[in-house]
């Protein structure tokens, strides 16, 4: 299902932190703000910079803070690539992930429907509850550093 993204209101965001006992804080607020301006799986450190931008007072600890509220209140979610750093993506949607293998970006992809386990035999003594479907590859086109290495090679 092709879920939209949450609303953006801070409101709302001051909702969902109360439901969880968190405090809503002008910095979880500027913090949430930042992931939604710019909707391409920054991370931690990335979020930080930004965040600076128009807040130069706030702290690497505060964004950390600030992204793991966000995350316990459901309303930003943690994406992990291989070893590479964690990023934050504040798409709440059904999604799958491609993360491109040359530039390391991260990209959304829609699903055509609800994930199902079509490929994996899984025994009966374990109960699936959720499926997260990453794709590698390279995003030709997409992303300009690689459309390059391409014109390069
Ligand atoms: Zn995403
Ligand atoms: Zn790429």
């Amino acid at each position: 299902m092709a879920t939209d993204h949450p609303p953006a209101s801070g409101e709302s965001l001051n909702k969902r932190l109360a439901e969880k006992g968190l405090r809503s804080t002008s910095q979880r607020q500027h913090v949430f703000e930042v992931l939604l301006s710019q909707r391409d799986h920054p991370s931690a450190e990335e979020v930080f910079m930004r965040a600076k931008q128009s807040k130069p007072e706030i702290s690497m600890a505060t964004v950390y803070n600030s992204l793991d509220a966000l995350v316990k209140c459901g309303v930003v979610r943690q994406v992990n690539v291989d070893r590479g750093a964690t990023l934050f993506c504040s798409n709440m949607g059904e999604h799958a992930h491609f993360s491109c293998d040359d530039c390391g970006k991260v990209f959304d992809m829609n699903l055509k429907g609800l994930p199902q386990v079509p490929m994996v035999d899984v025994p009966g003594e374990f109960e699936v509850r959720k499926i997260d479907i990453a794709l590698h590859g390279r995003c030709t086109g997409k992303c300009s550093d690689c459309g390059r290495k391409e014109a390069v090679a």
